[in-house]
């Protein structure tokens, strides 16, 4: 547990005072056109500890678009539906290459390195729409049940994206070649707009991601969501391919499974402690929020807390 010493609330308020200054700092998405509006100057923080106590720190209860983060929970509920089955068209190694690449699916047959690409994420639902008879309402029920309030789609963000996603049909398309998807690529891509059109809170975020600390049950209401297992093994994939190309600079400065979103939010777990969301909307070159990143590092210097 972390030491009961340290004074959480404190240490988040330090947070937003130390960044302060540089709020603003990064720039906004803007491939996806609804994004792109969005002012680079917000910052929240929050987090919920094992035992539920909830910290917050700026705009922490402002919804966002919450983006490839999405993509934990899409899998959290392709291994509930398929167990260890969802293994066989997926990998779990790190691709070295752009979220969106199409080179290596080109050599490796359509079989997307890991499932927080977009390539792996689209054939995750794929999975879905094979397990589910209305996948969309599937997945944001199951997210509104983690973080026990009702979640929704922006249904903008969702049809912006549908507009322009001409990578991710390159993507689909690209698999659907190989033979690799199951369904028609429309239902599929249809889906995968959405779960990233999802918008949540940093709150609502760190809440929903409690049972990844929690030998995967959900505190809320003490239902087994994952495996033990299952959970521990997402938190690896975060660890290893949840930040873009950055997996390793964030394992080295920060120490902790994180997946991002373009949306600018961030979510890590301290695995069997806590679990806590930054969102500001700013990206470095990496495609991670520039301040997120800082306020990570800022909160494991703190804290001491990290899986190392
Ligand atoms: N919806 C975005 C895309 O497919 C998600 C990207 C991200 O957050 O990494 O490009």
């Amino acid at each position: 547990m972390p030491d009961t010493a340290i004074d959480l609330q404190a240490v988040l308020d330090d947070i937003v005072t130390e960044l302060r200054p540089r709020f603003g700092e990064g720039q906004v998405a803007t491939y996806i056109p609804a994004l792109a509006r969005v002012d680079a100057g917000h910052f929240g923080i929050a987090l919920r500890t094992r035992a539920g106590a909830e910290y917050r720190a700026g705009e922490a209860d402002r919804a966002f678009s919450i983006q490839s983060i999405s993509k934990v929970f899409s899998l959290a509920l392709a291994l509930r539906l398929h167990g260890s089955d969802l293994w066989a068209g997926i990998g779990r190694e790190p691709s070295g290459n752009p979220f969106n690449s199409l080179v290596q699916l080109e050599t490796e047959q359509g079989v997307p390195r890991n499932p927080f690409i977009n390539a792996g994420a689209i054939l995750v639902a794929d999975r879905l729409v094979s397990g589910c008879d209305d996948p969309r309402e599937t997945l944001r029920a199951f997210v509104s049940s983690l973080c026990g309030e009702t979640i929704a789609f922006d249904e903008e963000v969702a049809a912006s994206e549908a507009a322009t996603g001409f990578r991710n049909v390159a993507l689909a398309n690209f698999m659907k070649s190989f033979g690799r998807l199951e369904n028609p690529v429309d239902t599929v891509l249809d889906l995968y707009f959405h779960q990233c059109a999802l918008a949540m809170s940093c709150t609502q975020l760190a809440r929903a991601m409690a049972c990844l600390c929690a030998d995967g049950r959900n505190p809320l209401d003490g239902s087994q969501v994952l495996t033990d297992r299952q959970a521990r093994r997402i938190n690896a994939l975060m660890l290893t391919c949840g930040t873009y190309d950055a997996a390793g600079e964030f394992a080295f400065r920060i120490g902790l499974p994180c997946k991002s979103g373009v949306g600018g939010g961030i979510v890590a777990t301290v695995p069997d402690e806590l679990s806590l969301c930054v969102w500001s909307p700013g990206l470095d070159e990496t495609g991670n929020s520039a301040l997120g990143m800082a306020a990570l590092e800022a909160f494991v210097s703190r804290t001491g807390l990290s899986v190392f």
